[in-house]
């Protein structure tokens, strides 16, 4: 006995649900198998200390152009989100500049960096061609691309600080193309914001308005094997919720596994077609991120309810007190603050190490912070589990050589998407093709 559907989902983060939402709204009866308890994968949340701690992402883009929110609108239900928009504060070596929530922040980021107004506005003007005009190519990084124009060191930490804070990895990976097609991107009217109640709440929500729509969602379902014969996908092996297995059968798969485990639970790098597999290796290599989450009894920046940025600092990229954000994510008079690193080189990282240094950098820009401060989270993330499932710019496409088998997840980025976007955005595209 087998249990029929149009079309089957593994894993409930954020590609595998906003690809079922957008499968449920084109009228789709969709099973969704998740592994683990939760709903969310790398965008949920756990309660620790009584606090609501993220298990990955915190910075949710919510704009009316965000494949999340279509996602969410799709299915009538709202974002129940904080909006952050503007609210970024970066920190350079000389002080903090806060963008301003008017706009026109990129042109006052680059002055307060360079401290000369002319060389400022040059370096500006050659942004705003390469947005507008000749969109540099992928052939030099976006170091490259700034060296050409300005030895100036401080305002290449501000952009260090911007490339491994909001696209994962360093400007010398990051092909000059990727930065600009993500600066296109989320110019036209983004936005962002933090899930209010956290992001298992906020995903939970989403998947409740999939079921309400006579779809599933299973947790604690492992997918075993997704079946494939003469080329074609039949189906998933799952170990169903009384511990037994049990065939799901459906035309359509989408795998929100990542692209390496997706050719695991087929069963092999044979089973695809030769330049598909071609392209898996060449550029297989994921963005690791580290995470501590703390609390304290006070915030470590009185009034701050933004997203900061570091670029005075090695390892150190961001940090926000999520407590300041939203009152409901912590017991009053206990502070959340989370902060992420990424390694210098995320090609070669060495975790431990610079986990160690993320935290001197902690240290170093709030002094007294580790002596208070009590540790519910400190996470190096890589291989399953990692920062991104492959580097901007180096995503798979989502469908694959074997009919009917998708990917979605950040190992499939479309262009100018990172993140929970991205995964989101693989999502969409991937239901496009099935739905026309
Ligand atoms: C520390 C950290 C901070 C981050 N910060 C941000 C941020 O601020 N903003 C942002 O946009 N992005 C951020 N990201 C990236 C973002 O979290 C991810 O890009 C995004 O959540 C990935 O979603 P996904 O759907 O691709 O995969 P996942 O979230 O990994 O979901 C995959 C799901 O598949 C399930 N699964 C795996 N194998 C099986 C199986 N065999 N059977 C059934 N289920 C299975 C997993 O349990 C999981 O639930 C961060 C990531 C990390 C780690």
């Amino acid at each position: 006995m087998s249990r029929e559907f149009d079309a089957i989902v593994v894993g409930a983060g954020m590609g595998g649900l906003c690809a079922a939402a957008y499968l449920v709204a084109g009228g789709k009866r969709v099973a969704v198998v998740e592994k683990s308890p939760h709903l969310g994968g790398r965008c949920s949340h756990r309660v620790r200390q009584d606090c609501i701690v993220t298990t990955g992402a915190l910075m949710i883009p919510m704009g009316s152009n965000s494949a999340i929110r279509q996602a969410f609108d799709a299915l009538n239900i709202e974002m129940d989100m904080i909006n952050l928009t503007g609210k970024m504060r970066y920190r350079l070596a000389h002080g903090d500049y806060d963008i301003s929530p008017k706009g026109g922040g990129l042109l006052g980021m680059i002055e307060f960096a360079m401290q000369d107004q002319l060389a400022a506005a040059e370096l500006h003007q050659h942004i705003i061609s390469a947005l507008t005009t000749w969109t540099p190519l992928s052939s030099i990084t976006i170091l490259d691309w700034f060296n050409q124009y300005t030895s100036c060191e401080e305002v290449k930490n501000l952009f260090q600080g911007y490339c491994a804070a909001l696209m994962g990895i360093n400007m010398h990976e990051i092909p000059a193309s990727e930065f600009f097609s993500f600066l296109k991107y989320h110019s036209k009217g983004s936005q962002f914001g933090m899930a209010r109640l956290g992001n298992a709440h906020m995903m939970g929500a989403l998947a409740a308005a999939i079921e309400a729509r006579g779809s599933s969602v299973m947790t604690q379902t492992p997918c075993r094997r997704i079946l494939v014969e003469n080329n074609r996908v039949k189906g998933v092996e799952i170990k169903n919720s009384e511990g037994q297995g049990e065939m799901l059968t459906a035309p359509i798969v989408f795998s929100n596994t990542g692209p390496r485990k997706t050719i695991d639970l087929v069963g092999g790098g044979d089973v695809f077609e030769a330049s598909y597999m071609a392209q898996f290796e060449k550029d297989n290599i994921d963005a690791p991120i580290m995470h501590a989450s703390f609390i304290l009894d006070e915030p470590v920046m009185a009034g701050f309810s933004g997203c900061m940025v570091f670029g005075n600092t090695k390892n150190l990229i961001y940090l926000e007190i999520p407590s300041c954000i939203s009152p409901e994510i912590s017991p009053q008079g206990s502070y959340l603050h989370t902060a992420y690193g990424a390694p210098a080189d995320a090609a070669h990282p060495d975790l431990d190490n610079e986990f160690d240094t993320m935290l001197a950098e902690l240290e170093a820009n709030f002094p007294g912070v580790l002596q208070r401060a009590q540790f519910l989270v400190k996470a190096k993330h890589r291989g399953e589990s990692p920062g991104m499932h492959r580097w901007v710019g180096r995503g798979m496409p989502v469908n694959t050589s074997v009919i009917g088998l998708y990917n979605v997840g950040d190992g499939c980025a479309p262009k100018g998407t990172i993140g929970t976007e991205s995964a989101a955005a693989s999502g969409r595209e991937a239901a496009n093709m099935i739905l026309g």
